[in-house]
């Protein structure tokens, strides 16, 4: 499996959203009956603190979940680069896993198992092990650096509303808060939207082809953008994003669904991942090089 660095930050916010969904869906007012963990690293607090709790909610800030329980703890959860949630039941049980991204549930990445009522499962796989899951009281969540730390978010079309999540993470990313944070920045464009401290919830992935969207070289600094160029990329950030949760996210490395199954934004991507394949708007070769040992693609003609 090809990984550029240690730190390939996937997914994101559309792929998140998507298991937060499949979460919502499938394991509220679920009874965790017990949990095994095989792998102690992944498993971060006392079991005993939810065993015979139940689900009451999913909630997603920037590109971490937490699952809420009914006795006053949460498991916070990242997935990090290859984590996945697999649920399984009497319904689900015969519905086909993707063969490539999982292959059989469990299996040898399968870390902790969630035995829910109902003879339901929630299995946590993570073949890079960079992911965890954290035994924490509700109220504590926010006091979690990782979620204290995120930067405002896109609000997406289809996606709950994120401006009430601020005591967590900053809300939602306005127009406001995006010119003021990008028009003084010295950081090249592309990794600073991609700084999930700047702005939550956008990787690589899509901060590429919003920028291609925008017609935005990925090299220019912040604070060189005009006033319509930031218009523009504000709008393709939010306009690429909701088309990658339409499409399901984007399965580049291990990213399924919680019924194990692959998105497909990866088809229908505009420059990413498409190294010397014709640019989409003017059919010159795209090209990739490396920003932040970050690999990004553009076309020189149609990105200025
Ligand atoms: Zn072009």
């Amino acid at each position: 499996m090809p990984f550029e660095r240690r730190n390939f930050k996937v997914p994101e916010l559309p792929e998140v959203e998507t298991i937060r969904l499949g979460l919502q869906k499938y394991a509220i007012g679920h009874k965790i009956e017990d949990i095994e963990i095989r792998l102690p690293k992944m498993f971060q607090g006392d079991p005993k603190d939810i065993v015979g709790a139940k689900v009451t909610a999913a909630r997603r800030f920037g590109k971490g979940l937490v699952i809420d329980l009914d006795n006053g703890y949460s498991l916070a959860i990242h997935v990090k680069l290859t984590g996945q949630l697999i649920y399984r039941d009497e319904q689900t049980k015969n519905i086909e896993v993707s063969k490539a991204k999982v292959g059989t549930v469990p299996n040898n990445f399968t870390h902790v198992v969630f035995v829910l009522d109902k003879n339901a499962k929630l299995y946590y796989n993570d073949q890079r092990r960079f992911g965890w899951i954290k035994v924490v009281p509700t109220d504590k969540v926010s006091e979690l650096s990782y979620f204290k730390g995120i930067g405002p978010e896109p609000q997406l079309k289809g996606m709950p509303d994120v401006s009430g999540v601020s005591e967590v993470s900053k809300g939602k990313l306005t127009f406001e808060k995006f010119k003021a944070r990008v028009s003084i920045s010295h950081l090249k464009i592309k990794p600073h939207l991609m700084d999930q401290k700047k702005i939550g919830g956008i990787g690589n992935i899509y901060a590429n082809d919003a920028l291609f969207l925008a017609g935005i070289d990925p090299r220019r600094k912040g604070h060189s953008l005009s006033e319509e160029e930031l218009k523009k990329l504000y709008k393709a950030i939010h306009t690429v994003m909701e088309k990658g949760f339409k499409y399901g996210g984007a399965s580049e490395l291990t990213f399924v669904n919680v019924l194990g199954q692959e998105g497909e934004y990866q088809r229908h991507s505009l420059v990413y991942g498409k190294k010397r394949k014709p640019c989409p708007n003017c059919g010159e070769e795209i090209k990739k090089i490396f920003l932040g040992g970050r690999g990004t693609f553009f076309c020189e003609t149609c990105q200025k």
